[in-house]
């Protein structure tokens, strides 16, 4: 079943065309990204959504009705869609229990409701407490509950992790995530950290410049992206000038197997730990090493003087100045050369 169906969507700010022809499908209970560069039109298209912008052409569907087309659109109050902001948002003068109950008609099962999201948000212990008496962590935690209260059809998050610090934000994302697959919510975040999206969405949807480029598993965007652009956007690539010939390549790294067989001039996509290195005397030469303590990243200057990165694990064993045999562990992807 489909929670949200958007088709053609557009929405023009004068001259620029901020969310472009975009049609996008969102499953009931799928995790979807919006992931792109800054000004791409993510958070225009999630307005769109939600009902605080009207499209300037196309469609929207929430849940089998029609929310929005030119000339007519739902409130936002009534898409049935749940918001999660940067900045939490809550009232500060409710306590928290009023925060999450808020949107939730007054009647019998509204206290035990909120109970009930309090426990799934895991503080069953603070309903009394004010916003300001608790910490970022929690206070994103009773935006969710609040948000999932009024039983949304979808709920959207715009940057949900952006204002927490470093490690706050890894244990939100992964503790977020749960929380909606628990409530088997419908969710679509945007996000411009391609880590962010591909450690927690089913999903994830590429936008540059208004338009949806790719939408894809994290797996299929990683290692399959559509172009170029999208390829160096998510996570760091070596691209390769080469001759495609069917089914094989042939570039500064010997041939490589293609992922789709291509023929004549190409570049070549090659992930930095899709390479192997090891040590040969008649090799290449490893000129700097960036040490992470879980991995390193190697670079090397082939013999065209073209630079390429591997990441390997921590390796003492190499150093620069050594010289090195690189062998690419898996088929890549192929892009025709301009
Ligand atoms: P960021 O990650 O920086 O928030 P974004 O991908 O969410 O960026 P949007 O906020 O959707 O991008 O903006 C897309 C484009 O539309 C930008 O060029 C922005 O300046 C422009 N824009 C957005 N809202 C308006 C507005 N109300 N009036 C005029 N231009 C706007």
């Amino acid at each position: 079943m489909t929670a949200i169906a958007c088709t053609d969507l557009t929405r023009r700010f004068g001259a620029l065309c901020a969310v472009d022809a975009v049609s996008l499908q969102v499953g009931r209970g799928e995790f979807i990204a919006l992931l792109g560069p800054s000004g791409c039109g993510k958070t225009t298209l999630l307005r769109l959504l939600a009902g605080f912008e009207a499209p300037d052409h196309g469609q929207i569907v929430i849940d089998g009705t029609v929310v929005a087309r030119p000339g007519a659109s739902v409130p936002p109050e009534r898409r049935r869609i749940g918001m999660v902001f940067q900045e939490h948002a809550l009232f500060p003068h409710l306590d928290v229990a009023d925060n999450v109950a808020y949107g939730v008609p007054r009647g019998v099962g509204r206290a035990a409701w909120v109970r009930e999201l309090l426990a799934l948000v895991g503080l069953p212990e603070c309903a009394r407490r004010m916003p300001h008496q608790l910490s970022g962590g929690q206070q994103q935690r009773v935006a969710l509950a609040r948000a999932l209260a009024v039983r949304p059809a979808a709920i959207l998050l715009d940057e949900p992790f952006s204002n927490l610090d470093a490690g706050l934000r890894a244990e939100m994302r992964t503790e977020v995530c749960d929380i909606l697959r628990r409530a088997a919510a419908t969710a679509c975040f945007v996000t411009h950290d391609q880590e962010e999206a591909l450690s927690i969405a089913d999903t994830v949807a590429v936008m540059r410049h208004g338009r949806i480029e790719q939408v894809g598993t994290p797996h299929e965007v990683y290692t399959r992206p559509a172009s170029r652009e999208i390829a160096r956007f998510i996570g760091e690539a070596n691209l390769l000038r080469g001759r495609a010939d069917g089914p094989v390549a042939h570039c500064a790294l010997g041939a490589l197997p293609l992922l789709v067989p291509m023929h004549g001039a190409v570049d070549l996509m090659i992930r930095p730990e899709m390479i192997d290195v090891h040590h040969d005397d008649a090799g290449v030469m490893i000129e700097q090493i960036s040490f992470f303590g879980h991995d390193q990243l190697i670079r090397l200057r082939l013999a065209d003087a073209t630079t390429v990165r591997a990441r390997t694990l921590p390796r003492p064993d190499l150093r620069p100045g050594m010289r090195v045999a690189l062998r690419v562990s898996d088929p890549v992807m192929a892009y025709a050369a301009d």
